[in-house]
């Protein structure tokens, strides 16, 4: 059917047309491409047009789409049945792989979205040290639970102001509010509010408002600030699990966080979370602790099966094959840029990417926000119409799969040659 047609039904029934929101195109434009079926690297419209695809369902498919044994393995639990509401074995493998890839895991419990995993992270740590505030760093992403839906006030670290209207003033003013890589305002904050503070939680590498990575020390000085005043620190790695090497961030750089957050790969494409930690925290969850949480399809077999087979597969892989490619793809891009005389940063961590149009330094929410989105939306709109199917906002991640070859970076940098003569 016309997308046209399909987003006018879409509208009349379901808000915007979309079930999350960034999927309505608003940043850019135009209708959106509803998706008929993907395989490898390309997803296919319902008009039946190709695209290479970087948005890789924001991060899961870093096998890319409907990898075989994973499709076999989600098709053979299926045929076991879809949902017991009682413990599995399966379970347990899930929870013994996470552990064994991220050091400073001991337990696991898995939810069914990222935004379960951090909510109920945030809850744990306030539970856990008795304090009620926390600080976030401003345009980190860590799902829509309320304490973390807030925005900065004016200031360096400023006590949030609600991100949403149906967040109560008073809540979001216990989450404060930070400079991305601004060591300088944790200690300012950490000096006024330490001993009312239950967490500090970030985005080990920043995926959401476009890839900003940590400047040196950064990630360092928050483990520093939250030992000395006896909070917890929590990494959420919902993007950058599994994404930049076996296990996480922590991994590469050997900082290690008290509590974890997990989603997007460990589901394999199916609404999969997981937050882990410490025995000590974890055991202070219900039914070992008094800190409430439950779910009817937390640990779902198809979705673990599903996962499982991601990971198993995962194992197996070269992360720096993947990061290379997804370097001369960037690399390529700059020539382009450079040559047309257009603005433009690169922010690049492994396989995650974003082109910024502006001519100064990416490193928080502030210097990303200079970007020219007006410019985004038009190469977005000029990729699109080349077959390259790019997150449809300025401040998202690319991402690279597996199953991306070098062709496809061929006729990506083709697509943006192309789209480039038409700004
Ligand atoms: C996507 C994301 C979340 C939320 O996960 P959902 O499964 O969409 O609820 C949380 N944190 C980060 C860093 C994310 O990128």
């Amino acid at each position: 059917m016309e997308m046209q047609e399909l987003f006018d039904q879409a509208r009349q029934i379901i808000p915007g047309g979309v079930n999350s929101p960034v999927r309505a195109f608003r940043a850019v434009g135009g209708t959106p491409r509803f998706i008929r079926e993907a395989a490898g690297a390309k997803i296919i419209d319902t008009e039946g047009r190709e695209y290479i695809d970087y948005v890789a369902s924001w991060g899961p498919m870093i096998l890319g789409h409907s990898h075989p044994d994973v499709v076999a393995a989600i098709r053979e639990a299926a045929g076991r049945g879809t949902s017991y509401g009682a413990p599995t074995e399966i379970e347990i493998g899930m929870a013994r792989r996470i552990v064994d890839a991220f050091p400073s895991v001991e337990m696991v419990r898995m939810v069914s979205s990222g935004t379960e995993a951090t909510m109920t992270a945030i809850r744990l740590a306030r539970g856990f040290t008795g304090r009620d505030r926390i600080i976030k760093f401003s345009g980190c992403y860590h799902g829509h639970a309320d304490s973390l839906l807030v925005k900065a006030g004016s200031g360096v670290a400023t006590l949030g102001i609600p991100g949403s209207p149906g967040i109560p003033p008073r809540l979001a003013e216990l989450t404060i509010s930070i400079p991305f890589n601004d060591s300088g305002a944790v200690g300012e904050a950490v000096s006024r509010f330490g001993d009312e503070l239950a967490c500090i939680i970030v985005e080990p590498v920043a995926g959401n408002m476009g890839v900003v990575p940590p400047r040196p020390g950064f990630l360092e000085d928050l483990r520093e600030a939250t030992r000395q005043c006896g909070s917890l620190l929590i990494f959420d790695e919902v993007i950058t699990g599994f994404r930049l090497a076996y296990g996480g961030w922590q991994n590469l750089t050997g900082i290690t966080p008290d509590l974890t957050c997990l989603g997007k790969i460990i589901g394999g494409g199916l609404p999969v979370g997981a937050l882990g930690g410490r025995r000590e925290i974890m055991e202070r969850l219900a039914p070992t602790g008094p800190v409430y949480q439950a779910g009817t399809l937390s640990g779902n077999p198809i979705a673990m099966s599903a996962g499982i087979a991601t990971l198993d597969i995962l194992r197996g892989k070269s992360y720096p094959t993947l990061d290379a490619m997804a370097a001369r793809l960037c690399a390529g891009m700059a020539d382009l840029f450079r040559e047309k005389g257009i603005p433009f940063r690169i922010n690049r961590v492994g396989s995650l990417f974003t082109l910024f149009f502006t001519a100064e330094e990416v490193v928080d929410f502030a210097t990303a926000s200079q970007s020219d989105t007006e410019l985004f939306a038009r190469f977005f709109q000029g990729m699109l119409a080349a077959g390259v199917y790019l997150a449809p906002a300025q401040f998202e991640a690319g991402f690279l799969s597996f199953a991306h070859t070098d062709e496809d970076i061929a006729r990506t940098l083709a697509a943006c040659e192309k789209a480039l003569s038409t700004l």
